[in-house]
Parts: structure tokens; sequence; C-alpha cells
């Protein structure tokens, strides 16, 4: 079997050095991805990073200026040369809003790729119930979208996304116009939908909380670029680089120095033994995490509290170590007056250390 082959065993999707620019500007800068089988990797940054733009190249509706792409092992696009039609990979999509004919009912939408490739009515009738008893909707095949919740006709554009059974299952942000609870709520359901499915997707969102919700692993992208790919416990305790601590809100960024093995803020506030290896003098920035410290009368780290927030169980302590923006926040059972210094312990394990580029 050649270049084109197609299998199960292939990863999902594997993309190569794929860049895009826009007239003159460059949007991605050299991606590399591979997605297993059964894999769920969900693209999380800030906007204008470019994850639709990758999702967009995958589903075929963009081609990439540079880089090749493959989609269950066969080649779908290399670079501006060759793209296969978007119809002809075979890969589901679920949109903002889910995009449900509303004049047709549950099992007519999720009937309706079939519908387009021309399957007898039997055969995808049968598939579109298959497909609805997967996402657990045995009974709703008569209804009309609108009169379904928001979670069902999620489920319902999930179950028209699978009833092709595509290597690959692409999400834009399918639930970034619902207000906060009923996201959350959502995701829960639809990362738990996932697993049982063991699908294979790529999930765009610039929701942290959702894409740790929902998938396997995260991909953070930063201008262009996939600045690190983790499962989120890795991302959170080993972060690449401080702009990854940074968007993912880990804790406080601290410039400074090492000297002789020891780490020290210009302000003067934070002078910790360098966590790791052996770190050579110069400018570094520390990262403290959230969860490496802790209020403790007689901690090695001094920090003024900025802001003492009552939180109806505890008060939130906004911390400042010195220079600039740089606030933590960290929980106290007694409040604290503005302005105070307070002390607290460090659990060292926890502290990163980025030398300075
Ligand atoms: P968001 O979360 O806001 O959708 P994103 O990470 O998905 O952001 P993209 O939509 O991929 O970002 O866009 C990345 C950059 O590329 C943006 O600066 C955007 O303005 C630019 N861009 C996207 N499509 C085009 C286009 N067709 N022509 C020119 N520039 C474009």
């Amino acid at each position: 079997t050649g270049e084109t082959h197609s299998g199960r065993g292939e990863p999902a999707l594997e993309a190569i050095g794929i860049g895009k620019t826009f007239a003159t500007t460059p949007i991605l800068k050299g991606i590399d991805l591979r997605i297993a089988p059964g894999e769920v990797v969900a693209l999380l940054g800030p906007s204008g990073c470019g994850k639709t733009t990758l999702l967009r190249i995958a589903a075929g509706l963009l081609a990439p200026s540079a880089g090749r792409m493959r989609i269950a092992g066969q080649l779908v696009a290399d670079g501006a040369h060759h793209a296969l039609a978007p119809e002809a990979r075979g890969i589901g999509m679920v949109f903002q809003d889910y995009a449900l004919w509303p004049h047709l009912n549950t099992l007519a939408n999720v009937a309706f790729p079939l519908r387009m490739r021309g399957l007898p009515k039997a055969e995808r009738n049968k598939r579109a119930h298959d497909a609805l008893a997967r996402v657990g909707l045995a009974d709703m095949a008569e209804r009309f979208p609108g009169t379904l919740s928001g979670g069902q006709q999620q489920r319902v554009a999930l179950a028209r996304a699978i009833v092709a059974e595509p290597p690959l299952v692409l999400f834009d942000e399918p639930l970034s116009n619902l207000d906060r609870e009923l996201r959350e709520s959502l995701a829960l359901e639809m990362g738990t939908l996932l697993r049982e499915l063991n699908l294979s997707a790529v999930y765009v969102t610039h929701d942290q909380a959702e894409a740790f919700t929902i998938a396997n692993r995260v991909a953070v992208m930063l201008g262009g670029e996939i600045a690190q790919i983790a499962t989120p416990e890795a991302l959170f305790s080993d972060p690449a680089t401080p702009e990854v601590a940074q968007f993912l809100n880990i804790g406080a960024l601290i410039d400074g120095e090492i000297r002789a093995r020891e780490f020290r803020c210009h302000g003067r506030m934070v002078r910790v033994t360098a966590p790791g290896e052996d770190h050579a003098d110069g400018p570094a920035r520390l990262l403290i995490p959230r969860t490496a410290i802790a209020r403790s009368d007689h901690g090695p780290l001094k920090a003024r509290v900025a802001r003492c927030q009552f939180q109806g169980d505890r008060y939130l302590l906004h911390l400042d170590f010195g220079e600039g923006d740089r606030s933590l926040v960290c929980p106290s059972d007694s409040p604290v007056a503005q302005g105070e210094m307070i002390s607290l312990a460090l659990n060292a394990t926890r502290l990163r250390l980025f030398a300075h580029a």
C-alpha cells in the first residue's frame, strides 16, 4: 500500500512543519503534532494564536503554506500544492452552536452526512439510530432540535459528527457561546462521552478549564507555535517556558538573578535556594506556583498583601513579591490588612527556575 493508504493503527492526525502565512504575516510557524488513535488533544491558546487556522487546515477549508498533514495515514495536505477536498477526508466536525437543521428531526439531522454520501435510506437510518444510541439519545429520534436542551443538542451534533465512523473529529469551540455554568456541565458531559466513545479528536478552545476537562493532552499555542503539549497535570507541574506558566496562570513569575545557587529578587523579598539542577549565575525567572506556598509565621518567603478578599469559607490574599504586577493568591483562615507583610512556607520541589533568554 502506498502513500495514501489509511488505517486505524496510524496516528489519527499527523502534522509535520505546518506553516501558514496570510499576506506576509506568518500565523502558524512550523506546527508538529501527532494525535494517537483514541486520543483527544485540545488546542488551547489566546485569541489570535492560530488555533482555528490549524483546525481549518485539518478540515481542508484552508491549505497550509508549508508542511504536510496526514489523517489516519492518508496524506491530506502537502504544502500549497496538494490538498484533499474536505468531503474526501472523512472527518467529523462539531461547530459552535452545533449547526443543526431546525426543520429536520434528530434522526434526519444525524443521518444527513450519510445522505450526502448517497447511502440508501434504510442503511442511513439504522446507522443514525446507532449513533444516537451511542450518545444516549436513542429515544429522541423524532424530536426537533428546538425542543431539545443545550446538552441534548450538543449530543445530537456529536452523533452527527460520528455517524460515518470518522478517524478524526474536529471541535471548533463548541461551547464558547454558552454561559459559564452550562459550559462547565456540558464540558464534563462531553469529556466523559468522548472517552466512552474512544474518539480521536482535536478540540479548539480558549478556556483552560474546558481543555483540561475534555482532553487527554493539551497543546498550548502561543504566537503561532505549540509552546508545549502535555497532560494537564504535566503542564502544571512542569511548564516548558515562563510564557506557558503565565498563560496557564500557574503562579507568580519573579525576575531576579542566581548567585551562588541562590535565587534573589531585586526587590530583596525573595531569596530561595535555586531549585533543580545546578544553575549558572545570571539573570533568571522564578515560578512560584500557587500550590507551592502556604501561610506560615516563620516561613522563609515574604510577601506584601495587596488585597484581602472574603470568599465565604475563607479569605484569599493577593500577594505582591516586590516589583510590578506579579500577584499570587493564597488562602487564609483570617483576614490580613492591606499592605501588611506576611511569611510563607514554600514547597521547594514545586518551584521552577527559567534562565533568562
Ligand atoms: P480566536 O480564539 O479568536 O478564534 P484563534 O487562535 O483561533 O483565535 P485564528 O482564527 O487562527 O486565531 O487567527 C490567527 C490570526 O490569523 C489572527 O490574527 C487572524 O486575524 C489571522 N487570520 C485568520 N484568517 C485570516 C485570513 N483569511 N486572512 C488574513 N488573516 C487571517
